[in-house]
């Protein structure tokens, strides 16, 4: 066993949950990730990969028992984000997504919402979390999205833009403005958005460089009438929600970033292991052992503060919101930076579609961009040291 590997089997999980993480690695390993060069190259949608996900009744997982789901603990969903994501970052991020958007649901819908919303989701339905906007990305209190109450209903109009599974969803978690609340903060709400709401349109899908196959939908509300009974909490609760959910987020996030930056590690090492210059295994150079050590000494380390935060959050500590900055911007860029050493290791063939260092390499960097940006987190960092 090497460092990390001994890391892997330490990760404090119940034997519940230590054979669901097995048969996600079976999974991935069998079905996953040997499509995963397909669904990048093509950036087809992979609902195999989704559907493969729901035979084993993945999203059971992080719904409670009495919405039809079977919960376990965040450090288990975390571990297996992060096995998702080494097979395929797409497909990692496409049911982290169901998680990210589901969570604010789980933590302050009322009763009714969750049994009327959740058990779909347990099912295997998709869902998408609508925060940004052209005019509104790392300050989210710019968005215009409009909700206006009408006797029972709520009337939303507007647009979303870089909405993972947006054109997939079951059920979206919709960011937007009360009409009659002033302020750009106090007005914020959140509501769930059914799919086939007449109204709800998908204008546009991104051509990305790298998660090619998780979609990325720009989308039009226009006049789409929702039950008020959709509403999350009271109206301007928004805001509130949003910090909590991205506080579940973002460790979640960091978790997929680790899963690219293994799969770069674990390529890289193979190959070095193997591929011989000057009568020796590149490995042998002293020049790459200092890479490599760099690289597995962040990743160790990094790795550890994951498995830390997920021991956090079951112990059932909310105030970490630092915490969740720190650990994604770190994760996001080790993924970056190991997967830029993976290419580079791999020499002038890591460069070329053959190897899976040069997707590894593409996926990555948005890591460093969504759940807030890295230069945002490190102001949110640097700020919290501020003495009142
Ligand atoms: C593939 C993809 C998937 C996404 N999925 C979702 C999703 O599911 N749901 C959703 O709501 N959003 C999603 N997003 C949106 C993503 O969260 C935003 O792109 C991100 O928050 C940045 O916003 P922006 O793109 O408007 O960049 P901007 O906010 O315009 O930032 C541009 C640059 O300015 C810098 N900057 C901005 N403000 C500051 C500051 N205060 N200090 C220092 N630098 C600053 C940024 O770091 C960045 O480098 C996704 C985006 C992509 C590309």
């Amino acid at each position: 066993m090497n460092i990390l590997q001994r890391l892997d089997a330490c990760i404090e999980l119940n034997d519940e949950e230590r054979m669901l993480l097995d048969s996600v690695r079976t999974l991935c390993r069998d079905r996953i990730a040997p499509r995963a060069a397909h669904f990048d190259r093509t950036a087809e949608f992979p609902w195999e990969h989704v559907k493969a996900i729901n035979e084993i009744g993945l999203n059971a997982m992080f719904i409670p028992d009495a919405y039809e789901g079977a919960q376990m603990s965040y450090t288990a969903y975390l571990a297996c984000v992060r096995e998702i994501s080494q097979a395929c970052a797409s497909t990692g991020i496409i049911w982290a997504t169901n998680y990210h958007s589901m969570k604010p649901l789980i933590d302050w819908g009322t009763e009714a919402q969750k049994q009327r919303l959740l058990p779909r989701i347990a099912q295997g339905g998709m869902g998408a979390l609508a925060i940004t906007e052209p005019g509104a990305g790392s300050d989210a209190t710019g968005m215009r999205t409009a909700f206006r109450e009408d006797g029972d209903e709520i009337v939303i109009n507007g647009g979303k833009t870089f909405i993972t599974n947006g054109d997939v969803a079951d059920l979206y978690l919709l960011f937007g403005k009360w009409e009659g609340i002033s302020g750009a903060k106090e007005s914020i709400s959140v509501l769930v958005l059914e799919k086939g709401t007449p109204g709800l349109s998908v204008v546009r899908l991104e051509d990305k460089m790298g998660t090619r196959a998780s979609s990325t939908a720009t989308l039009a509300f226009d006049n789409c009438r929702v039950p008020r009974a959709n509403l999350l909490g009271n109206p301007g609760d928004g805001l509130k929600i949003l910090f909590a959910s991205l506080n579940k987020s973002r460790p979640s996030v960091a978790a997929h970033a680790l899963g690219i930056a293994r799969a770069a590690f674990e390529d890289a090492i193979a190959y070095i292991n193997e591929r011989k210059q000057s009568g020796k295994r590149i490995l042998e150079f002293q020049g790459i052992q200092f890479m490599v050590a760099d690289m597995a000494s962040e990743l160790a380390l990094v790795e550890s503060y994951l498995w830390q935060i997920g021991r956090l959050v079951d112990s059932g500590v909310t105030d970490f919101g630092i915490e969740a900055s720190l650990l994604k911007m770190r994760a996001s860029d080790l993924a970056m930076r190991a997967a830029t050493d993976a290419v580079q290791l791999l020499g002038g063939y890591g460069y070329c579609k053959d190897y899976r260092a040069e997707r590894l390499m593409r996926d990555a960097k948005i890591t460093q961009i969504w759940e807030g940006t890295n230069q945002v987190h490190r102001q949110l960092i640097g700020r919290s040291f501020l003495q009142r």
